[in-house]
């Protein structure tokens, strides 16, 4: 930094804890999820307050600072850690109050899945949300927000009621259905472009304490018999279940995985019901008729649900993905799935497949900004993770020549924006599609219009906006 009086006017005005790269806890606070990522902020500002957030935005611009903004720092590009440049930190923020009798809560900019969860289970309640816990609620809320009460409750957006938002000149507004309604929109899935949000307001879905597990799983040799039964299978889901596919997983160690099964790669579902056990065995009876090697049939509590990936995708690991949209499992789509399955050397390496529906597509599609159409469709997750960099290596050129494959398939070649790694122009308006992406780079251009949150699956501010 150049100016120490600019420096000094911000740490007489900032409450929070400044890390700068000297400091002990510089290489904690400046990592990412993804191992991959190695960027060297030249300050973390781990902010208290909305107050605090405003003076390092002042400080930035002061200084000529890139700002990105780090909420569980989860994003696979590391776009919450600025390289060089100043990052606004809220991992501080955890506040969660939630009010049972409302079925709503207040939380905190920096919350992780877990902790949310950790508040709203005791009441019987919980906010849709995303398949790891250490993830922030911040960052995964911005883009849309897809996991297992998504067909019961919708995306984490369409549960958000209001947001408290510090606006890149400073100000501090409250944004919802009846304030700056259109930048309650734009919350709503197009990320972290339109300010820094302190606070969320949401509503809670009735879920839990037990919920109804079920896994299934098939041999690589089974695959293409196995993709097409779950096609015809998910349409009978509806509300009464979430529903992931895996491509590629391999079995895990665990006590309910025959030993001979364990470690061999194959083909997964998990489907993860919220009515009655009675309800879910009738649901799933037909699953078991497709033979699969082993299957696994239990109440579970919501909350290890939640948790049940945390061990595999750890923090720290190299990480890579692609995504893109598909309507249909179609017999071209299952072809290029099964032709590729066997090609990732990690055990974390793998294809999921979010299957969307239910009360998901009972919301419009202009209702929200989230990138990416409401009818029932599925959300294709191509992924690699290892702590080996060799491996991570190979595995990063399958997670290409999967999605590649795939790619003549996609009703939506962007993907969604919070599983764009390569977020370039063109991925985040192929995304969005060319009338939200219009939408948003005007709302963009007034609340945002230097483009100071660009460290995202940026919208460009629209021309004289
Ligand atoms: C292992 C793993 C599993 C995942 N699983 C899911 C899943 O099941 N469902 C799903 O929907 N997504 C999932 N994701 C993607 C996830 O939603 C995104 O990576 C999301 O950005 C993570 O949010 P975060 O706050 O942790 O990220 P961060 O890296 O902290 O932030 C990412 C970006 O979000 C913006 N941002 C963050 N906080 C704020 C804030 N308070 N105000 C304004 N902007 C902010 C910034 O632009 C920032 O660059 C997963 C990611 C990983 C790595």
């Amino acid at each position: 930094m150049t100016s120490t009086s600019n420096l000094e006017l911000f740490r007489s005005a900032f409450r929070g804890t400044l890390i700068e790269p000297s400091d002990d806890g510089y290489d904690q606070a400046r990592s990412a999820w993804n191992g991959d990522i190695d960027h060297r902020p030249v300050l973390i500002a781990q902010v208290s307050s909305p107050p605090d957030v405003a003076a390092a935005l002042a400080l930035a611009a002061g200084e000529g600072l890139e700002v990105s903004v780090r909420g569980g720092a989860h994003s696979y590009r590391g776009t919450a850690i600025a390289d060089g440049g100043l990052v606004i930190d809220l991992s501080a923020l955890k506040s969660v109050v939630v009010d049972p009798q409302a079925k709503r809560a207040r939380v905190g900019g920096g919350v992780t899945l877990a902790e949310l969860d950790a508040a709203t289970q005791p009441h019987g309640l919980a906010m849709p949300a995303g398949v790891i816990s250490d993830t922030g609620v911040a960052g995964l809320t911005l883009g849309g927000g897809i996991g297992w009460l998504t067909r019961l409750g919708g995306l984490s957006v369409d549960n958000l009621v209001g947001a408290e938002v510090v606006l890149a000149n400073g100000d501090v507004v409250q944004a919802s259905a009846d304030s700056h309604p259109d930048l309650f929109w734009a919350l709503r899935g197009g990320g972290g472009n339109f300010g820094v949000v302190t606070e969320f307001d949401f509503r809670l879905q009735t879920v839990g304490p037990l919920i109804n597990f079920g896994m299934f799983f098939w041999g690589l040799d089974h695959g293409i018999e196995a993709l097409q039964f779950i096609r015809d299978f998910i349409p009978t889901v509806g509300e009464r279940a979430g529903a992931l596919v895996a491509v590629g997983l391999t079995a895990p160690p665990a006590p309910f995985v025959p030993e001979h099964v364990q470690g061999q790669k194959g083909y997964a579902m998990i489907v993860a019901g919220y009515t009655t056990p009675e309800d879910h065995a009738d649901l799933v009876a037909p699953v078991l008729g497709q033979s699969p090697l082993f299957s696994f049939i239990t109440p579970m509590p919501f909350v290890d649900l939640q948790k049940m990936f945390d061990e595999d995708l750890t923090w720290g690991m190299y990480a890579y993905e692609k995504s893109l949209d598909v309507d249909e499992l179609t017999d071209e789509i299952i072809a290029a799935l099964a032709a590729n399955a066997d090609g990732a050397r990690s055990t974390e390496s793998f294809v999921g497949i979010f299957c969307l529906g239910g009360a998901f597509s009972q919301v419009s599609e202009d209702d929200t900004s989230f990138g990416g159409s409401r009818s029932p469709h599925y959300a294709v997750n191509v992924d690699c993770a290892s702590i080996d960099r060799a491996d991570f290596e190979h595995d990063r050129e399958w997670v290409r020549t999967m999605w590649a494959a795939l790619q003549p398939y996609a009703s939506n070649a962007g993907g969604y924006v919070n599983f764009l790694n390569d977020a370039d122009e063109a991925r985040v308006r192929a995304s969005y599609g060319p009338a939200k992406y219009d939408r948003l780079a005007a709302i963009k251009a007034t609340y945002d219009p230097d483009n100071v949150f660009h460290l995202n699956a940026n919208i460009k501010p629209a021309l004289g906006g």
